[in-house]
């Protein structure tokens, strides 16, 4: 298929659409960015590329690299990992602090920042080296050596994240956060803080069309089996109360983050990132979620 030709289509009806979303503002740092940039990757597991516009230009991608990040407890906890954070759609916005009370400490699921939060405890307690084994992990799965945390970015979220600190000490307080509270802190803030293009996004998201393994290198990321769940919690819960939504319009397993990005994969297919950093209301790419809609409407393809 010539997807870029469909990138081509695609672009040609969203400029003429209007672009109305804000760039996130509540992390200081992120409000910088150039509100029109744009840029789309799709990789194959045959190892062809297709991009359009920004694609190789960093940015922060934010709360995509939860998936990255579960991906590597999931391998260290197995099951055991579900008996602290769910796999339930919250139904809430991603910083929310509302269900975490009912629910006695246990993040509905790994992908809101409570979950996150949690994630980030396992990945203190089990690594020697946390902040060194997860960049490698990424740079490894990317094939990309440059790929980093912004000192910038973690800095501004450290220093302005109330509702994450809130978050934190919440969940500490029903102890399901097992190590001191600064240290997690800095790792979820160094997680959000990390910076990759539409290219090396779709390339390192590429295991996870392709049931565990990385086609760059042949190697087993995860099971089979764990590849099948990551992608079963994406669908419902990566776009955190749009996930419906999203399901509805595009049909592939994704995840955003407020960096104005989005991930998407058709397993057995391919991988698709895009980069829009104007957000909708439920802080999600705005152009992002349309061109992924107008994506998969036009390749006539999806996971249903
Ligand atoms: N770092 C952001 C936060 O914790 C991540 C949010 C997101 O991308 N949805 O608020």
């Amino acid at each position: 298929m010539d997807y870029e030709k469909i990138f081509l289509q695609i672009t040609d009806e969203i400029n003429t659409a209007g672009n109305p979303g804000q760039v996130a503002s509540y992390i200081p740092e992120l409000s910088r960015v150039d509100a029109n940039r744009f840029g789309i990757h799709l990789t194959t597991l045959k190892g062809r590329s297709y991009c359009y516009g920004d694609a190789n230009e960093k940015f922060s991608i934010q709360s995509i690299a939860k998936v990255l990040a579960l991906t590597l407890a999931f391998n260290l906890e197995d099951n055991k990992l579900w008996e602290r954070v769910g796999v339930e759609p919250s139904g809430t916005s991603f910083n929310s602090l509302l269900q975490l009370e009912y629910e006695k400490g246990i993040p509905r699921n790994p992908l809101i920042n409570a979950g996150a939060l949690v994630i980030c405890d396992v990945l203190v307690s089990r690594l020697k080296n946390p902040r060194q084994e997860l960049i490698d992990f990424i740079r490894d799965l990317a094939g990309d050596q440059s790929i980093d945390y912004c000192p910038r970015v973690a800095r501004s979220e450290k220093i302005t994240g109330y509702k994450n600190a809130a978050l934190i000490n919440l969940i500490k307080s029903y102890g399901n956060i097992h190590n001191d509270i600064d240290t997690v802190f800095n790792l979820y803030c160094d997680l959000c803080s990390i910076e990759m293009t539409c290219q090396e996004l779709s390339q390192a998201f590429l295991f996870l069309a392709a049931g565990g393994i990385n086609p760059l290198n042949n190697k087993r990321v995860i099971s089979v089996s764990k590849s099948k769940r990551t992608n079963a919690i994406m669908q419902l819960c990566g776009f955190y109360d749009e996930a419906g939504e999203f399901s509805f319009e595009v049909g592939l397993p994704g995840k955003s983050g407020v960096g104005g990005g989005i991930v998407a994969l058709l397993p057995g297919q391919y991988s698709i990132a895009v980069w829009s950093p104007r957000l909708n209301a439920k802080g999600n790419s705005y152009r992002g979620m349309k061109v992924l809609e107008l994506f998969t409407t036009k390749t006539e393809a999806s996971i249903f």
